[in-house]
């Protein structure tokens, strides 16, 4: 099996991120670079991450028009991401010209499709937030109308919290792809997650990558913290 584990690099410092992806590459299966990193370094920090060989989830949630969404993912894939994402809530046309972007580049250019996965609903908002937005019913219904939007679109999965993984798999099927991130191995610090699986219970319910930051970058030694969550895994 391919290393599931996608490490949460959250930091602005190009430094700290490349002496934590060398010493953690051959150990997981890739990293997230998300809007910390991205606002400081740009895509040529990125891009020298990405010189080092490991998978890269740019997690950017595009949110705009479908021109302007199209547009910035050209200049995304040019990287050479394994995984990208937009938001479901910027609609149907916006998600089908990614779709589209995202293939002909590839064709044109020769390398192999990224994932191109979406955004549902943040879970940092809760059932008092949805009436404020204008949205009707659960959080929970509101991310399975998203993610059955998205696969309707083309997209390959979502994003998605360990607690909608068993849902979405039931209307959306094995296929699609699910990232999830809020995991905590077992006598972690749960930090600001309110709502976690660990690594195995998460892989076990169907997820098909999950995404682990501080319980690894925070760790006197990170290496060895994600060498105890692989054996966790493979146990
Ligand atoms: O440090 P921790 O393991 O909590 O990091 C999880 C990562 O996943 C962070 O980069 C966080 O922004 C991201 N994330 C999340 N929950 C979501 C979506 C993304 O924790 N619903």
């Amino acid at each position: 099996m391919i290393n599931p584990i996608f490490v949460a690099i959250d930091t602005p410092h190009m430094k700290t991120a490349l002496d934590l992806v060398n010493s953690l590459a051959g150990h997981v299966g890739g990293v997230k670079l998300g809007l910390e990193f991205f606002c400081a370094n740009g895509l040529p920090g990125i891009s020298d991450l990405s010189q080092l060989g490991i998978p890269i989830f740019l997690d950017l949630k595009l949110h705009d028009i479908p021109n302007t969404v199209a547009g910035a993912l050209k200049s995304t894939v040019a990287i050479r991401p394994a995984i990208i994402n937009v938001h479901s809530s910027g609609g149907e046309a916006m998600m089908r010209q990614a779709v589209s972007t995202v293939e002909e580049c590839a064709a044109n250019e020769n390398f192999e499709k990224p994932l191109l996965i979406a955004v549902t609903l943040l879970t940092s908002l809760d059932d008092e937030d949805l009436p404020t937005l204008g949205f009707s019913g659960t959080p929970q219904r509101q991310v399975i109308r998203l993610a059955t939007l998205s696969q309707r679109c083309g997209l390959d999965g979502v994003v998605c919290s360990p607690l909608e993984i068993k849902p979405i798999r039931e209307v959306c099927g094995n296929e699609f792809k699910l990232v999830v991130p809020g995991i905590r191995p077992e006598g972690s610090d749960m930090g600001d997650q309110k709502r976690t699986l660990t690594p195995k219970q998460a892989l076990e319910m169907g997820a098909d990558y999950i995404v682990i930051g501080r319980p690894i970058t925070s760790s006197d030694d990170p290496v060895a913290a994600v060498e105890a969550i692989n054996a966790t895994i493979s146990s």
